[in-house]
C-alpha cells in the first residue's frame, strides 16, 4: 500500500460522501483516511454492562441503558423547540431531549423498539434526562462487534444530526480499519520496536478503536503515545541540529581581562554552585563555533542578571558587543544603575536605550554602537528597531522572555549577517516535561538553587471568619515599622463592581489602620499613571506602611521593607500568579510572610492551589502543580508548540513516556545526526512525511 491511502480523502469513504466529508473536516479536521484513523476514542465502556433508570444519579459521567420510547412529543415552536421521548426500562424512565437535528430524530426513533442510550444524565424537574444522547437500536447494537470494549468518539451537535454520533463515527471506523488492514505501514524501526517491546502499528491502531480486551488497548494506547512523543522529540532535535549546522556562530575562545577583574575584585559574594554550572554550559556553547540558543530558568531572586553580565563580559573579552533586552523601562532603568555599579571602574561602556531616549542622546547612542565604543547596551525593545546598529554585535540576552513575541526576537537575532548568540532568560517556571516540549530545540539551563542567606516566606491560610486575628498580626508587623500589601483579584466582569470591592477593603484598612498614625496606599487600574506613580512612590518611600491593589502592581517594584503579601480572596488566583505576588516580599533581611484569605467555601481545585503554596516556595513545584491543575492548554505558549500533533499522548500524564521518548532521539541523533544510516531511512521518511516538519527539512535535504 502507498501512503495515498492515508491521503484519501474521507468523502471517499463508504456511508460518508461529499456533504458530511464537509462536515467532518469542518467540526473535527477529518479531511483524510488518515485523519480518521487518527481521531481516537476518548473512552471505552464495557458493552455488557447496562445502568439501570433507578441507579441513575447527576454525579455519572455517563450512562448505558437498555430500554423502549414509549411516548414522545414536541415542545415549543420553531426555533425554541425540543424533543423529548420516554425512555423506559423494567426499573423506571428518563427522557432523553433533543434541541437539534429534531427532524432526523423524530423520522428515526421508533416505539415500542428496543435501544440502547448512551450520555451524561443530568436533572431537571426533578426528572433525569440526557441532552443529544447516542441511541442506536439494540440488534444493530449487538451485532456490530461481538465482544469487548465499546468506542465512544466525541463529536458535535452538528454531526450528531447528519448521523455521526458516536456510534455513527464508529461505524465509518470499522469499514475504514477492514481497508487498512495489511495495509498500515510500520513507522518504527525493528531495533525500536523490538526494544520496547512494542505491537505492530497496525495493532496498536486497530485495538485503539476496537480492543479485543483491557490489555491489548493498554498495548495500543503506550505504543501510539510513544510514537507521537518519538517524532515530536526527533524533529525538535533535528531541527536544533540543522540550526547548529548550518548557523555558524561567533567563537568566544577566550576568558580574559574584563571577566576575571570583575570575578576577582568586583563580586560581592560567592556564586551559587547553580550559578557556575550554568556559566559553565553557556561558555561552551560560546566557545563551540556553533551559535547558541538557550533558555535559562531561574526563579525570581536566583541571580539571573549576574550570570547575564558575566556572559557579557566574556563577548566583551573577545571583543563582540551585547545587548540585554527587557519588557518594561522600569526593569531596563533598575538593570542598567545595577550593572553600571557592579561595574564601576572597570573600564566597561555600558549604556541605556529605551522609548524615553532623548534625541540627542540617541544619536549619541547610535555612533558609539557604531564605532564599538560601547560595550553592552541595555533596553527596552527600542533596542530593536532598524536604527538600532551595532559594530559586532555578539551576545543577545532577553530577559522575561515570555513578554516578547517570537516575532520581536526574530528581528533581534536577525540584525547581523553573522547571528549572535541568543540567551533567553525567563522567571516563570516551567516544569521539566513541558520545558522538553515547549523549547526542545533550545538548549536549556536551570538556577534551580537560591543565593544563601535568604528566608524563606512563611505562608498562611486563614478563612475569612480568622479576619481579626489578621488584622492584629497586621498591626504588630506595621507597629514594628514593616509595610504590608493588601492585594484583590479581579473578581467580577464589571470594573465598577471590582473597583467597589477594592474600596470596602481599603475602607476596613482604613478604620483599623486610621490617620494620623497610619498612612494607606491605593492602587488600581482605573487611577491614572502619574496618581498610580505618585502612590506607589509614597509607599516605596516607607510614607505609607499599607498599599491596597489590585493586581496593577508593577514588575519590578521592590520594596525591601515590605515584609507581608496579605492576599484577599486567594483562591481566586492561579498558582503563577500567587506565586508572583508572593516574590514580591522576602527582599530584605527580616522574615516575611504571605497570607492568603480565602471564603469558607472552597472547589477541589481552590483547595489544591492554596494548599500547595502553603507547602512550597519553590517556583518549580509549583509549577508542576499548575500543569497538573490546568492542563497544558492554558499554559504560556503552548500554542504555538508542536503539542498540537499530539491526539492521544498527555504532557502532563505521560511524563515518563516523554522522558523516554526524547533520550531514544537523543541516542538515536548521537550515532546519526542526519539520519543517513540505511536502518534509520524508516525514520527519516516518516519524519519527511509529517507536514510540519517537511518546511524545516527541505532547508536541508
Ligand atoms: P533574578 O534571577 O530574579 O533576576 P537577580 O539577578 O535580580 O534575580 O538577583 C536577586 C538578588 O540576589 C540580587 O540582589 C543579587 O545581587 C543577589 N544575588 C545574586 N547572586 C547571588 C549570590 N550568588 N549570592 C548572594 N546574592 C546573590
Ligand atoms: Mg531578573
Amino acid at each position: 500500500m502507498s501512503y495515498n491511502f492515508a491521503e484519501t480523502p474521507i468523502e471517499f469513504l463508504k456511508g460518508v460522501g461529499p456533504k458530511r466529508a464537509e462536515l467532518l473536516s469542518k467540526e473535527l479536521n477529518i479531511r483524510c483516511f488518515g485523519d480518521l484513523l487518527q481521531y481516537y476514542p476518548f473512552r471505552y465502556i464495557d458493552r455488557s454492562k447496562f445502568h439501570k433508570a433507578n441507579e441513575i444519579t447527576s454525579d455519572l459521567v455517563y450512562v448505558q441503558m437498555k430500554g423502549k420510547i414509549v411516548a414522545t412529543e414536541t415542545i415549543g415552536k420553531m426555533r425554541a423547540s425540543r424533543f423529548v421521548a420516554t425512555f423506559k426500562d423494567e426499573t423506571g424512565s428518563i427522557e432523553l431531549v433533543w434541541f437539534q437535528g429534531i427532524k432526523w430524530i423524530k423520522e428515526k426513533l421508533k416505539l415500542g423498539e428496543e435501544y440502547v442510550v448512551f450520555g451524561k444524565p443530568s436533572i431537571f424537574n426533578k426528572t433525569y434526562n440526557i441532552l443529544h444522547p447516542d441511541i442506536e437500536l439494540l440488534s444493530e447494537n449487538q451485532s456490530e462487534i461481538s465482544e469487548g470494549l465499546y468506542p465512544y468518539y466525541s463529536s458535535s451537535e452538528k454531526l450528531k444530526a447528519m448521523g455521526f454520533t458516536s456510534r455513527g463515527i464508529s461505524k465509518i471506523t470499522k469499514t475504514l480499519v477492514i481497508m487498512a488492514k495489511n495495509s498500515i505501514p510500520e513507522t518504527l524501526t525493528p531495533e525500536i520496536i523490538s526494544k520496547y517491546k512494542f505491537i505492530s502499528r497496525e495493532e496498536a491502531l486497530i485495538n485503539i478503536h476496537f480492543p479485543a480486551n483491557a490489555e491489548i488497548l493498554q498495548k495500543a494506547q503506550i505504543r501510539i503515545k510513544f510514537e507521537e512523543l518519538f517524532y515530536l522529540q526527533l524533529s525538535l532535535l533535528m531541527m536544533r541540529q540543522i540550526r547548529l549546522v548550518k548557523t555558524e556562530g561567533h567563537r568566544f575562545t577566550s576568558v580574559g581581562e574584563h571577566f576575571n577583574a570583575f570575578y576577582n575584585t568586583k563580586l560581592p559574594f560567592e556564586l551559587t554552585n547553580a550559578q557556575k554550572r550554568v556559566i559553565k554550559e553557556i561558555r561552551t556553547d560560546l566557545g563551540s563555533g556553533k551559535q547558541m540558543n538557550r533558555l535559562l530558568q531561574g526563579d525570581v531572586g536566583s541571580g539571573k542578571t549576574l550570570v547575564a553580565l558575566m556572559c557579557m563580559l566574556i563577548a566583551l573579552d573577545n571583543n563582540y558587543q551585547s545587548c540585554l533586552m527587557v519588557p518594561t523601562e522600569i526593569l531596563a532603568n533598575q538593570h542598567f544603575e545595577t550593572i553600571s555599579r557592579m561595574l564601576d571602574g572597570l573600564n566597561v561602556n555600558v549604556e541605556l536605550l529605551t522609548g524615553s531616549t532623548k534625541a540627542a542622546k540617541r544619536k549619541k547612542i547610535d555612533e558609539g554602537l557604531q564605532s564599538a565604543q560601547i560595550h553592552i547596551l541595555i533596553g527596552t525593545h527600542a533596542l530593536i528597531e532598524d536604527t538600532v546598529q551595532f559594530a559586532n554585535l555578539g551576545l543577545v540576552i532577553i530577559d522575561e522572555q515570555h513578554r516578547f513575541g517570537v516575532e520581536q526576537r526574530a528581528k533581534l537575532w536577525n540584525k547581523n549577517e553573522k547571528q549572535p548568540h541568543i540567551l533567553v532568560m525567563t522567571a516563570t517556571p516551567i516544569p521539566r516535561t513541558l520545558a522538553m516540549t515547549l523549547y526542545g530545540d533550545l538548549d536549556y539551563s536551570a538556577i534551580d538553587e537560591m543565593p544563601p542567606g535568604r528566608k524563606s516566606i512563611k505562608t498562611y491560610h486563614y478563612f475569612d471568619s480568622g479576619r481579626l486575628k489578621v488584622f492584629a498580626f497586621l498591626k504588630q508587623q506595621v507597629n514594628a515599622g514593616r509595610q504590608v500589601y493588601v492585594v484583590y483579584p479581579l473578581i467580577n466582569e464589571s470594573v465598577t463592581l471590582d473597583l467597589k470591592d477594592l474600596m470596602d477593603g481599603y475602607n476596613s484598612i482604613t478604620r483599623e489602620f486610621p490617620l494620623p498614625e497610619y498612612a494607606v496606599s491605593i492602587v488600581h487600574g482605573q487611577m491614572k499613571s502619574a496618581d498610580k506613580d505618585y502612590e506607589m512612590q509614597r509607599f516605596v518611600k516607607g510614607e505609607t506602611q499599607l498599599m491596597v491593589s489590585t493586581t496593577v502592581i508593577e514588575v519590578g517594584v521592590d520594596v525591601p521593607n515590605a515584609s507581608v503579601m496579605l492576599i484577599e480572596n486567594a483562591e481566586r488566583f492561579g498558582l503563577s500568579q500567587l506565586h508572583q505576588l508572593r516574590g514580591r516580599v522576602g527582599r530584605g533581611a527580616e522574615q516575611s510572610y504571605c497570607i492568603l484569605m480565602t471564603g469558607n467555601k472552597l472547589t477541589s481545585d481552590g483547595r489544591k492551589r492554596i494548599e500547595t503554596m502553603v507547602r512550597t516556595t519553590d517556583g518549580f513545584e509549583i509549577a508542576e502543580a499548575d500543569l497538573k491543575l490546568r492542563g497544558p492548554g492554558d499554559m504560556q505558549g503552548t500554542q504555538q508548540s508542536g503539542m498540537l500533533d499530539l491526539h492521544l499522548a498527555d504532557i502532563v500524564k505521560d511524563e515518563k513516556l516523554i522522558k523516554h521518548a526524547r533520550d531514544l532521539a537523543i541516542d538515536i541523533l548521537k550515532h546519526d545526526a542526519m539520519l543517513e544510516s540505511q536502518k534509520n531511512q524508516k525514520l527519516r521518511e516518516q519524519l519527511q512525511r509529517m507536514k510540519k516538519v517537511r518546511g524545516n527539512w527541505e532547508k536541508i535535504s
